[in-house]
């Protein structure tokens, strides 16, 4: 059973790629992503999306792998992450 392929004009306006839907806003989705991020650790998500601190960048990042525990971020288990040697204590 052969399925005809799928042309660009068949996939649905929110489909990636599609050249017709509108691109994202980045300010929307970053108040959006804000809005659940704790409030204390906001200014370096802020910091790293002002694209001028690499530190901030690593240290938002870590922090949104570990659940937002700064805690856990230190006791990082995952040494093959290539994050893991730029983490918090070792910068
Ligand atoms: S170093 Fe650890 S905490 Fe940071 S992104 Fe990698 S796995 Fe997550």
């Amino acid at each position: 059973m052969n399925e005809a392929p799928i042309r660009p004009d068949d996939r649905p306006e929110s489909a990636p790629g599609n050249a017709s839907s509108p691109s994202p806003d980045p300010e929307a989705i970053r108040r959006e992503r804000l809005a659940q991020i704790p409030t204390r650790q906001r200014p370096i998500f802020r910091r790293a999306w002002m694209g001028k601190s690499r530190k901030a960048a690593i240290r938002a990042f870590c922090l949104e792998c570990m659940g937002y525990q700064s805690a856990e971020v230190n006791r990082c288990t995952a040494p093959a992450c290539p994050l893991y040697p730029y983490r918090e204590d070792r910068l």
